[in-house]
């Protein structure tokens, strides 16, 4: 089996500005893996080009050995992806976004309302399933996001800092459940800012820095390592 990522000496430009140098990564099947780095690191763009929405200058990247450019529609159907915006149609009610979301990637239209409901009653907003976007709360947003992400039932799960400003309760809540989506043999990317929060979730870590891997360790081995290789990855 092809690992779950694979990408060799990806490059990025943006104009003048290398936004990934060089980066290569592997991440197996089945693994949490995490991404850490500061502001501008790279860590979006790493996932953006995973996902086709921006072209790679340089480099290989595949997801379960189909290339991102090439083989775009199998790598794309294998990934849900919960971004860090709030990117969702703000003129259906919820529930329908995710049954668009699903029938986009091939799920028959019955199954596609099935698999609506059970996602949002496995992100806990199935009450609010008549609702449109614009109407929830924060920490709901980013549960849907979670809830369009699995819609689609994907092997590859990718969480763009899916933590970052939300409070005590949903941020255990989504520890819980990414943490049982990946005993279910979900794989996991997880960018994140906080290193608690990788070394408890996460079987490998990879810290980058200004679009280039900095390391990539174990939570253990990083907590032997000291603070410095860590300081790189957190100085913002
Ligand atoms: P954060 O933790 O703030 O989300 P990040 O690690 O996800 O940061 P990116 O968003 O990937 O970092 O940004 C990497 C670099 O690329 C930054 O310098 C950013 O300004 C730049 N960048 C990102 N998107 C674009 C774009 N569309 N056009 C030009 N520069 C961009």
């Amino acid at each position: 089996m092809p690992p779950a990522i694979e990408t060799v000496d990806l490059v990025k430009e943006y104009g003048e500005l290398r936004a990934l140098q060089e980066l290569s990564l592997t991440v197996e099947e089945g693994e949490f893996f995490g991404l850490l780095g500061p502001n501008g690191a790279g860590k979006t763009t790493f996932i953006n080009t995973l996902v086709g929405l921006v072209r790679k200058t340089g480099g290989e990247a595949r997801v379960f050995g189909y290339d991102v450019e090439d083989d775009y529609q199998q790598a794309r159907d294998a990934i849900g992806v919960a971004p860090q915006e709030f990117n969702v149609d703000r003129f259906f009610p919820i529930r329908e976004v995710l049954e668009h979301k699903a029938g986009y990637h091939g799920v028959p239209a019955d199954e596609a309302a099935d698999r609506a409901d059970e996602v949002l009653k496995r992100v806990g907003i199935y009450d609010k399933r008549n609702e449109r976007f614009d109407w929830l709360s924060g920490g709901m947003k980013r549960r849907l996001l979670l809830a369009r992400a699995l819609v689609t039932d994907p092997d590859l799960l990718i969480l763009d800092e899916p933590t970052a400003g939300v409070d005590v309760q949903l941020r255990h809540d989504l520890w819980e459940l990414v943490t049982e989506l990946n005993e279910e043999g979900t794989t996991i990317l997880l960018t994140t800012h906080y290193i608690e929060e990788a070394e408890r979730l996460c079987d490998r870590v990879a810290i980058m820095n200004e679009g280039r891997k900095v390391t990539v360790a174990t939570p253990d081995e990083l907590k032997g390592r000291g603070t410095d290789t860590i300081a790189v990855g957190l100085e913002s």
